[in-house]
């Protein structure tokens, strides 16, 4: 089988992914980078899901640095923006960027990421951003075709796992209250 690194955004959204991967040949290797997680319980709560999924299906689970400092200075510029814009794309780009680079540093070939099995994030933005870091390496994938997003769902009903009800940073957080 030849390795995959896998950006996770949560662990509800890359179970459907490792099998999906799996199905193609490729074992991933999770990959947890996610400074843009407001505030630090949410984060937290997030990375235990993700040992969760790692266990249950068997996958090796690495965690990025939480650097929030850094991720809030860089997309404060686009507080205002909807989701879905300027600050959601920098944001993919952030992720992707560091995800690339870790995979390099262990030597595996490939990256990818959960981001696109969300019906609310953009496929094809994901695409184009991650292509654009490093096209020879980046898987590229829509993870909510072939019924990503409902197998997801599935997963975590069957093993009563915690769903956020936002996307993750202090201004998705924010228009949920
Ligand atoms: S809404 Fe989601 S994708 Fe957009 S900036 Fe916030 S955390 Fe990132």
């Amino acid at each position: 089988m030849q390795r995959v690194l896998l950006h996770i955004c949560c662990g509800i959204c890359a179970s459907s992914v490792v099998l999906r991967l799996r199905e193609e040949g490729f074992e991933p290797t999770g990959f947890f980078y996610n400074p843009n997680i407001h505030p630090q319980e949410e984060y937290f709560k997030r990375i235990e899901v993700a040992r969760q999924a790692a266990s249950l299906l068997g996958f090796d689970l690495i965690l990025g640095i939480y650097d929030k400092d850094n991720w809030l200075e860089k997309t404060v510029q686009f507080k205002k923006e909807p989701e879905g814009g300027e600050r959601c794309a920098l944001c993919f780009k952030i992720r992707l960027e560091r995800a690339n680079i870790k995979a390099q540093e262990l030597g595996i070939d490939y990256f990818t990421t959960t981001l696109s099995v969300s019906s609310h994030k953009n496929s094809k933005l994901i695409n184009e951003i991650a292509c654009a870091l490093n096209p020879a390496a980046f898987l590229k994938r829509d993870f909510k075709k072939h019924n990503g997003f409902k197998l997801a769902m599935g997963f975590s009903r069957r093993y009563n796992l915690y769903r956020q009800n936002y996307c993750g940073c202090i201004y998705s957080r924010n228009s949920k209250i």
